[in-house]
């Protein structure tokens, strides 16, 4: 535990050497893709550590595990993510938690989280729409054919602000072999761009992981989401694997 403490501020500074480097080799503007710590299974000193060296934005994929940290170290500098799947029955206390929410994937989920937002007296919530490009069954996330309906069911959510698309590749060992996944995110990401879904906003595209961030970044990625490039490998089994 002592040592990952101390390497946390060195790997992360690494992890943005990186993204840094493969924004300017593509004729990115590293600026424009946030870097989101994802820290899933850590322990909340883990957590301090990280915003210590000055992470800004935390993801964590489970409501209940999340609730404790985010209520330890709050919302004055961190903008918290939920990445992980989203189940009916804890979409209220997902609305009060976190900032983002990555894993819209039904119109039902979107009719939810609107009315609670309404009810808890929440004026915004941004989602992005979590798709399973693949049809991967252990995933969730929508089908490329339910996006147009569900991007249409946001649109009557006066709440909910879409702001992007977000998605999860089946994972491979060569991390070339996600490319096309990020790739078709980004295609269905400009559609919705032209035909206005993200109202003033550029879109943004949540895809890479440790393994995967550069070959996303390659393809467009605004939000890569790391956890082991940062914190190192996680003990218990909390895959992304829903
Ligand atoms: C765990 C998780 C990540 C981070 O995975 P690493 O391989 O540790 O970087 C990213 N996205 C989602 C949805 C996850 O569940």
């Amino acid at each position: 535990m002592e040592t990952r403490l101390d390497e946390i501020g060195a790997r992360l500074e690494r992890v943005k050497e990186r993204i840094v480097a493969c924004a300017k080799r593509v004729g990115r503007d590293p600026a424009e893709i946030t870097l989101i710590a994802v820290s899933k299974t850590f322990p909340i000193e883990v957590l301090r550590q990280a915003v210590r060296a000055g992470v800004r934005d935390l993801g964590e994929n489970r409501v209940q595990e999340a609730e404790a940290k985010i209520r330890e170290i709050g919302h004055g500098d961190v903008r918290w993510h939920l990445i992980g799947h989203l189940q009916a029955n804890k979409a209220r206390r997902a609305v009060r938690l976190f900032d983002l929410i990555h894993s819209l994937d039904s119109i039902e989920l979107a009719k939810r989280l609107e009315r609670i937002c309404v009810e808890e007296g929440r004026a915004e919530l941004p989602v992005l729409v979590q798709l399973n490009l693949a049809g991967e069954e252990t995933k969730s996330g929508a089908s490329e054919a339910e996006l147009p309906a569900i991007v249409q069911a946001l649109s009557r959510c006066e709440r909910l602000r879409l702001i992007g698309l977000m998605t999860l590749p089946p994972f491979f060992a060569a991390a070339e072999r996600a490319r096309p996944y990020f790739r078709r995110l980004r295609e269905l990401r400009d559609r919705l761009l032209a035909e206005g879904a993200f109202g003033h906003g550029r879109g943004e595209l949540s895809m890479g992981m440790s393994h995967d961030f550069e070959v996303a970044i390659e393809e467009g990625a605004t939000m890569v989401r790391l956890g082991t490039a940062i914190f190192g490998a996680r003990q218990t089994s909390n895959e992304p694997v829903e």
